[in-house]
């Protein structure tokens, strides 16, 4: 790690390990980088369109898992999350990331098989 440690306590008392800013705390706890964070995800919000773009290439449930565990990342940073329920987090989404794209590739192969008997009824 880079420059020195953050100087905020996490939630559970324990001292922040994270880079520090110029004011001592790291993006996490400094409320001057809060704000510019804050300001980055409304910009963030602007940008749907990226957003609308990912939403075509990635099925809609795992984006909402995309989410949360973008979420669970911030909240196991600042120490609100334990990191037992993060790791059991991580895990169930794992799983259903693992059940959401087997079902996503069987949904395609089946419109595929359809197309193909499709157009050799045609042909015959
Ligand atoms: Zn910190």
């Amino acid at each position: 790690m880079v420059g020195p440690a953050c100087s905020a306590r996490r939630a559970d008392g324990s001292a922040c390990r994270a880079t520090a800013g110029p004011d001592g705390k790291c993006f996490a706890h400094s409320p001057a980088l809060r704000a510019k964070a804050q300001a980055a995800r409304t910009k963030g919000g602007q940008n749907r369109a990226t957003s609308a773009r990912l939403g075509k290439l990635v099925p809609e449930r795992l984006q909402a898992i995309y989410n949360l565990l973008e979420e669970v990342l911030n909240e196991l940073h600042k120490g609100t999350v334990t990191p037992q329920v993060g790791g059991a987090m991580a895990h169930v989404a794992s799983a259903l990331i693992k059940l959401a794209t087997a079902g996503e590739i069987e949904l395609r192969l089946r419109r595929l098989e359809e197309q193909q008997a499709n157009s050799n009824e045609k042909r015959r």
